[in-house]
């Protein structure tokens, strides 16, 4: 017999599938031993009252085994003799191109600028440690993409549930846990991403098609307005309709673009810092006990909202158990982002706190700078995001030590004179964000601190330390593409994809993207 159960239980009747046989026992009035398998189709928990919850839906197999797997598996066949399809990028929106072009029967040719998951991880550490950012190999660039190395967040503002199903299902057949599938918040882990991440190309290499690393696409091939292929910095062509999936950092494909006029347009980002408490605190928040979260809850999350002087001011990424990170893609720069492990283990938790900025409000960002480009270039936010990580660079003494600030100092605008313990590894330096950042980011920040300070008791706290500068939020430039064939306006056979071209903002949605732009080029070798 299957049955299934909705159920409000308490943490500990959670934890493992035996606590959950118990329980399924007694709302059935079973015994144990006739519960072959518990599976959890949902959980989230429910931190509103003093008693914790987690609301579960349980499928129970009494006396009988389940006859399917947890998840659903795509049959992928062999494409060695399908049409070329060049992809440029192996970030999650490029690898889920590759694998639905081999479901649609054409041969992905993936071309990436960085070096394979493992490679990257040495030139990874050697940011933290000697404080040298590999321009080709770093948190942005490289196989897997800026995902790779991350919280691996597998939740979406997506309203399509098909899709982020079918994502999460692929994620599950290249090795990810399946409690993805159940979590309210899914969340695969940076220790475990780069195996999946490397199943997958080894997938996409077993069907026939072709991944390679260090290859760098430096110009399109255009023939009679019709894109043809690349050419790469290692002297190949590679022949085909081109997924252009180069992600938000790729600066030089954004001026390649605007150079040879290619249309693409200013959007909107948020910049602001990272903020890092200590877990323990936010713990004691959201689950309104001393004690912390204690042996059977996951460390806990926040998410915060305002609006202040007309922008958005809003936590993003939000890292529990985390870490911040380096997130620099070349020199002069500093940028910091959040990852964390499969068991959300640190001792601190971080967010992005970012204030939303528009293109028209480029000319008050640069107010005390040298305007690089016109108000109205599409790389105008593009320009002020290069500017605020250079003075982040500049601030935190010209290598990867990053400025940082006290939380209410910064409210108060006082300087910091110590800052607490962090898990940023290339080191913090104190440093007034409040006086060299742009007025009209700290400004709309102080504003949001202090109501999330009123909101949350406890979260407006000097044992917090902000971080400077988180700037890579979402791509500041689009490259406009039609809405149908995916095509770019006005070049045929280029497909603009995923978060580089303005059309995802994270890893499921730049996944789901890939998967579209695949269909508009099946499409169009249809047509
Ligand atoms: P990208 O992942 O940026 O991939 C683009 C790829 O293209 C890169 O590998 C790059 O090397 C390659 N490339 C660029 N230019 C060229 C070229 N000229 N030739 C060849 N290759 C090129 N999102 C979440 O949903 N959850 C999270 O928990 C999360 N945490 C994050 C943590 C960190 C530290 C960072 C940096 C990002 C995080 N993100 C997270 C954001 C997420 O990683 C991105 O939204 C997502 O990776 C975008 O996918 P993409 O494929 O569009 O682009």
């Amino acid at each position: 017999m299957i049955q299934e159960l909705q159920l409000r239980i308490l943490p500990e009747e959670a934890a493992s599938e035996q606590s959950l046989k118990q329980v399924v026992a007694r709302e059935t009035g079973t015994s144990v031993p006739h519960i072959h398998t518990v599976r959890v189709l949902k959980r989230s928990i429910d931190a509103r009252q003093r008693t914790i919850y987690v609301n579960v839906k349980l499928r129970a197999f009494i006396d009988e085994e389940p006859d399917k797997p947890e998840f659903q598996s795509v049959e992928y066949k062999d494409v060695s003799a399908g049409k070329p399809v060049v992809v440029v990028g192996a970030g999650p929106g490029g690898l889920f191109a590759a694998l639905r072009l081999i479901e649609l029967g054409l041969r992905p040719i993936v071309i990436e600028r960085g070096k394979n998951v493992r490679e990257r991880k040495k030139d990874i550490a050697l940011i933290s440690r000697e404080h040298k950012v590999d321009e080709e190999s770093n948190y942005s660039f490289g196989e897997g993409g800026a995902g790779a190395y991350s919280d691996g967040k597998l939740y979406t503002r997506s309203k399509k549930r098909g899709s982020v199903d079918k994502i999460l299902n692929v994620f599950c057949q290249f090795g990810a846990s399946t409690s993805i599938l159940a979590d309210a918040h899914p969340h695969i882990g940076t220790d475990k991403l780069p195996r999946v991440i490397e199943n997958i190309r080894e997938q996409i290499i077993r069907c026939g098609g072709e991944v390679r690393f260090e290859t760098r696409m430096d110009a399109l091939l255009i023939r009679s307005g019709e894109v043809v292929g690349v050419e790469t910095n290692t002297g190949e062509s590679f022949l085909g309709p081109v997924i252009l999936a180069t992600g938000h950092s790729a600066r030089d494909v954004y001026r390649y673009l605007h150079d040879r006029q290619i249309p693409i347009e200013a959007k909107g980002i948020a910049v602001g810092v990272r903020l890092e408490h200590p877990q323990m605190l936010i713990d004691q928040i959201q689950y309104h006990r001393k004690e912390g979260r204690g042996k059977y809850l996951p460390a806990a999350e926040y998410s915060f909202v305002t609006q202040a002087g007309g922008r958005g001011v809003y936590s993003f990424c939000m890292c529990p158990g985390g870490f911040v990170v380096p997130a620099a893609s070349g020199p002069r720069q500093v940028v910091v982002n959040g990852m964390s492990p499969s068991n959300r283990g640190s001792r601190w938790s971080n967010s992005g706190m970012v204030v939303e900025v528009r293109p028209e409000d480029y000319p008050e960002l640069m107010k005390h700078e040298e305007m690089t480009v016109s108000k109205d270039s599409p790389l105008a936010l593009m320009a002020f995001q290069e500017r605020l990580e250079e003075l982040c660079w500049l601030n935190g003494g010209m290598k990867q030590t990053a400025p940082a600030q006290r939380m209410v100092d910064f409210v108060n605008k006082k300087n910091s004179f110590d800052l607490p313990e962090s898990s940023y590894t290339p080191g913090l330096l104190a440093s007034p964000l409040h006086f060299w950042m742009p007025e009209f980011v700290t400004g709309r920040l102080r504003e949001g601190f202090r109501y999330f300070g009123k909101v949350s008791r406890g979260f407006l706290t000097n044992d917090a330390v902000m971080i400077g500068v988180e700037t890579r939020t979402s791509s500041p430039v689009r490259i406009l593409r039609d809405k149908e064939s995916y095509q770019h306006i006005t070049l045929k056979g280029l497909f603009p994809c995923g978060e580089g071209a303005g059309y995802a903002g994270g890893i499921v949605s730049a996944a789901i993207d890939g998967e579209r732009c695949a269909e508009g080029v099946a499409g169009y070798y249809d047509s």
